[in-house]
Formats: C-alpha cells, sequence, structure tokens
C-alpha cells in the first residue's frame, strides 16, 4: 500500500473513524473513498476511486447517473 504524504495528510480533513469518513463520503457531490491514513491513523477521503475497490453506494450513485467524472 502506497504511503500518505505527509502534506496531503496535513490538508485533508481527518475523520476518527471509518463511519464517519463514509457519511460525508455519501453526503458528496462526486464519489469519495475513505481510506486510512497512515500518518495520523485516522481517516481521509480521496476522490480517486479507479481501480480501487468502491463502495456500494458510489456504485449506486454512478449508476443512477451521477457524477461520472471525479475530479483530480
Ligand atoms: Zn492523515
Amino acid at each position: 500500500m502506497k504511503r500518505t504524504r505527509l502534506s496531503i495528510c496535513r490538508k485533508k480533513k481527518r475523520y476518527n473513524t471509518h463511519e464517519d469518513a463514509l457519511i460525508v463520503a455519501g453526503r458528496a457531490e462526486y464519489p469519495l473513498r475513505p481510506y486510512r491514513c497512515d500518518r495520523c491513523f485516522q481517516f481521509h477521503l480521496t476522490s480517486r476511486t479507479k481501480g480501487k475497490r468502491t463502495p456500494q453506494f458510489v456504485l449506486e450513485r454512478l449508476r443512477s447517473g451521477k457524477g461520472g467524472q471525479t475530479p483530480s
């Protein structure tokens, strides 16, 4: 697994639990995926869902035609 850069960790929002991150991801305009950060050991969200395991709600959203393109 790729390590998270400290600069990225610092500017990202942190969530205490995977659930918290998922709730926020579920409200976002575009597909987000929570991941565990190996710097702060909390959770961040990433918009890079390509080639990764995608949560079910994201797949459903994609199927319903919302949020096809992920901003980089
Ligand atoms: Zn972090």
